[in-house]
């Protein structure tokens, strides 16, 4: 996953989801909806800081339920590029 980010002719297209397509091999036409992430993704470092003050707890999702994560985290440890989300669905907007 680093090599790919890090090539000159893959873009990557990461939290989106490929929601339409058509055409035929060599020509087609591919349509992708971007996910929010709700962190400005040019000053996120990836640095986990925002994560450990997070005062909500529910389970992680990418580990199956065991373990919790905050409503701001980094996905999974080897997250490319590794920046966080935060999860509306959950965040109580205490400004922590
Ligand atoms: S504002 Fe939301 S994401 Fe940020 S620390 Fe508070 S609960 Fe967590």
């Amino acid at each position: 996953m680093v090599n790919a980010s890090k090539h000159p002719n893959i873009t990557l297209l990461t939290y989106s989801d490929v929601i339409g397509f058509s055409g035929i091999t060599g020509d087609y036409k591919v349509k992708i909806r971007k996910n929010p992430r709700y962190v400005d993704e040019s000053k996120c470092t990836g640095c986990g800081l925002c994560t450990e003050n997070c005062p909500i707890k529910v389970p992680n999702e990418f580990y199956n339920g065991i373990g919790e994560r905050g409503a701001i985290y980094i996905p999974f440890p080897q997250a490319v590029p590794k920046y966080a989300v935060m999860d509306k669905s959950v965040c109580i907007d205490c400004k922590s």
